[in-house]
């Protein structure tokens, strides 16, 4: 039986370190020794202060750390950022203040090992440090995706694909999410994290899981060694159908999904999250795709007044589909894959997703129909 624990918690470190302790015994025990190097993966994705709840928040990174070093293990913390730099990362999320005084090396993932993750992805290239640690501690935040309805245990780990491999891993697979989601499993597999801790103390609701989400507070750290079965957990306790979550339902073809699942502890009831709307890119028959993704499906749109053309969501589309029109961003949505990268690197929340006319009235027709 696969046991997820779930524990009540704040961002107090009296109350946070024995809770990760404790969690970190459970499924690390034995695992870290003197000399073992382990690697802590937090999600860092952009340059943000904790009141945000974009970043994994610094005290459980450093309880994690504390525990690896209180074994003798060679602690390293690391991530490959979408936007900004790792040190103003570190900075601004509070991490390297809270790390100070510990011996612990933090290292932006930069270099990549090339892996076979099996069909239909075969080799591919995943960060160096990683691959070559004894003991990977995954600690991802609880946050809504736009994409992939949430990010958890498991999309965690694409933060270990290094620098811009990722937005052109999310070209190769397109607009079919359920692809990116077998990759983003097979991934997760490949890296082999000994734990799972995620940090859901606060959370992110609404079109996350960059600035244009909102913070809200759950109030729980969970872990497992087991992220699927982690990641299950969290959707019942948001009450979602576990199987919304792309990853998830990937996770359960592929042969991941744990039969059986405790939870150990308190899982409370969370009521009325608000989750970003994830249409189906394309249904139906081939001949009408083009058309669904034209006139149907929800698309990036800026707002002028938030937008200061810095340039982050340019730089990053896969698609290259964003373009500087004189004081406008303009979109080509021929070429747009929806990925909606560009609304979770974009430092001001200036994007959101909208759908387009047709695709309102389409909805509301099929609504009225039945
Ligand atoms: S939309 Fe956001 S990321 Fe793009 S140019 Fe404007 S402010 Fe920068
Ligand atoms: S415009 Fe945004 S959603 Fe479209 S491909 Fe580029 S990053 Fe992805």
């Amino acid at each position: 039986m696969t046991k997820v624990y779930c524990k009540k918690a704040s961002y107090d470190y009296a109350v946070i370190k024995p809770v990760v302790f404790e969690m970190m015994d459970l499924h690390c025990a034995g695992r870290i020794r003197a000399g073992s190097r382990v690697l802590i993966k937090p999600n860092l994705l952009a340059p943000a202060p904790p009141d945000k709840a974009i970043v994994t928040h610094p005290l459980i990174v450093k309880a994690a750390a504390e525990y690896a070093l209180e074994r003798g293990a060679r602690v390293q913390v690391s991530d490959s950022q979408a936007m900004g730099t790792f040190e103003r990362v570190l900075k601004e999320s509070g991490i390297k203040e809270a790390l100070r005084g510990l011996d612990v090396e933090w290292r932006e993932l930069n270099t990549s090992v090339a892996i076979d993750i099996g069909e239909p992805f075969n080799r591919i290239e995943i960060a160096r440090d990683v691959m070559e640690a004894d003991v990977v501690i995954n600690l991802p935040k609880l946050k809504t995706h736009a994409q992939m309805l949430l990010t958890l245990g498991i999309k965690n780990l694409f933060g270990c694909i290094v620098g811009l491999k990722k937005p052109e891993w999310h070209f190769r697979t397109g607009v079919n999410r359920e692809m990116f989601a077998q990759l983003l499993v097979r991934i997760h597999k490949a890296v082999n994290p000994a734990v799972t801790l995620l940090d859901g103390i606060l959370a992110m609701e609404g079109e996350g899981p960059g600035r244009s989400g909102v913070p809200r507070e759950v109030g729980v750290i969970m872990g497992s060694s087991d992220a699927v079965a982690l990641d299950v957990t969290v959707c019942r306790m948001l009450g979602l159908d576990p199987f919304s979550v792309f990853t998830n339902e990937a996770a359960k073809d592929l042969g991941y999904l744990p039969e059986e699942i405790e939870v150990k502890g308190e899982l409370p009831e969370i009521r009325g999250y608000r989750f970003p709307e994830i249409v189906p890119l394309v249904f139906g028959p081939k001949a009408l795709h083009g058309f669904m993704r034209r006139y149907l499906v929800q698309r990036p749109v800026q707002d002028d007044a938030l937008c200061r053309l810095c340039g982050e969501c340019w730089k990053y589309c896969p698609a290259r589909a964003i373009t500087r029109d004189r004081q406008k961003l303009a979109f080509d949505y021929e070429k747009c894959i929806r990925c909606y990268c560009c609304i979770e690197v974009c430092p001001h929340a200036a994007l959101r997703t909208e759908e387009p006319l047709p695709g309102r009235l389409f909805k509301r027709l099929k609504r009225d129909s039945f």
